[in-house]
């Protein structure tokens, strides 16, 4: 059984989860933290391997400054529309600290 994944996903979630860090959201919610992060992955190249069962997924190449400026910025667009306007009503509720 072989496994893929898109190693670009990893490293969004965790630009995603640094910006949000400095710049927190109206709503950081999971579905607009989702939203973001499909926003951004649709714009980026995908960056897929493929493992067999049980194997570990090794990944650096795509650690670099240019590639983490790219995410950056697609992330900082993402926020942008979703961050100001998110996909759900926005109650207090629905709001995460
Ligand atoms: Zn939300």
């Amino acid at each position: 059984m072989y496994h893929l994944k898109n190693h670009m996903e990893d490293l969004v979630r965790e630009a995603l989860f640094d910006y949000l860090k400095q710049y927190p959201l109206k709503c950081m919610c999971e579905r607009c933290q989702a939203d973001i992060m499909a926003y951004a992955l649709n714009r980026l190249p995908a960056k897929y391997s493929v493992s067999q069962e049980g194997e570990v997924f090794t990944f650096l190449e795509n650690r670099n400054l240019t590639n983490q400026t790219k995410i950056l910025a697609e992330i900082a667009n993402a926020i942008q529309k979703i961050g100001n306007s998110p996909s759900h009503p926005v109650t207090d509720d629905h709001q995460t600290p």
